[in-house]
């Protein structure tokens, strides 16, 4: 097991009104769709998505205690980094189509970077509840061709981001589909790639404990998603009968999404 790196908190970007970036000197290698488990001490160790620009950084959605503490925390105050983690996403030389939606964007950023630096050809289908809460937006819209989706009508399309990223699919030459984001989405778009053939990968969200492959609480079919995944590709989600149905909770019982 990687040993845990302590880290000082250099800068703090709010993103939205529940979704703030945190910015590190971390300086370890890392793939695009790879985690880290990052401690904070005293409340809890969890799996965060990683991303690099002038700093590291992860990306945190408010939910419970961690992510809570995270959203309390200052620069100047230290935090653990252990990892990398996890496949990433296994991008080539194509014209990629991002779905996303919520916090996803925090998976997929470093992807988009490593599209840029590769000059592959992405479009971005982001998606939220409200503009505000539209992740990344400028970013996306920066470094690749944005669609934006809110259900509220406030920006962009009103409806669903699985509704222009059908479009996209129907109407663009698109080779590879990545999505992250929550999973009833992800299932929507699975269901368009597997209608139309088209290839994509889509990275989980499971109660993780170890990260490492020993608690097997992320488990998911069978499949690890801290060592199989997070990023799964669609034959893979083919097989699996608990993907966009149900979740494992932290005691392992599993629920209804
Ligand atoms: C590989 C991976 C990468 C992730 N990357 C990010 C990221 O970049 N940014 C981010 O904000 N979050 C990310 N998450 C989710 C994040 O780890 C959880 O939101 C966090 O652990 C919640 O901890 P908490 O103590 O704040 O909330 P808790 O009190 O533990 O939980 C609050 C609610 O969130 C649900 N929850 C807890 N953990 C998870 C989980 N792993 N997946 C889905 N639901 C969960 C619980 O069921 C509960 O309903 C990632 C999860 C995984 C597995």
């Amino acid at each position: 097991m990687s040993s845990v790196d302590i880290v000082e908190i250099e800068k703090i970007q709010e993103e939205t009104p529940t979704i703030r970036s945190l910015f590190f000197e971390w300086g370890k290698k890392f793939k695009a769709g790879q985690f880290v488990m990052i401690w904070i001490p005293g409340v809890d160790e969890v799996p965060m998505a990683i991303s690099k620009e002038d700093f590291d950084f992860i990306t945190v959605k408010k939910r419970g205690d961690a992510t809570e503490t995270l959203h309390e925390m200052e620069p100047g105050q230290k935090i653990g980094v252990r990892g990398p983690y996890g496949n990433g996403y296994d991008i080539k030389r194509e014209k990629i189509l991002i779905v996303t939606g919520g916090c996803g964007g925090a998976s997929l950023m470093e992807a988009v970077h490593f599209a840029e630096d590769k000059d592959i050809e992405v479009v971005t289908c982001l998606g939220a509840k409200t503009e505000e809460e539209l992740l990344f937006r400028d970013r996306f819209s920066d470094m690749t061709e944005l669609r934006v989706a809110t259900d509220d009508g406030s920006a962009g399309h009103h409806g669903f981001v699985t509704d222009l990223a059908k479009k996209v699919i129907c109407e663009e030459d698109i080779d590879l589909v990545l999505t992250c984001g929550p999973e009833i989405m992800m299932k929507k778009v699975f269901e368009i790639c597997v209608a139309r053939d088209i290839q994509i990968q889509a990275s989980l969200e499971r109660y993780m404990k170890c990260g490492i492959g020993i608690c097997d609480s992320c488990t998911i079919d069978g499949k690890q998603v801290c060592l199989d995944g997070p990023v799964f590709t669609g034959d893979e989600l083919k097989e699996m009968d608990e993907f966009g149905k149900f979740e494992r909770t932290k005691e392992g019982r599993l629920v209804e999404l």
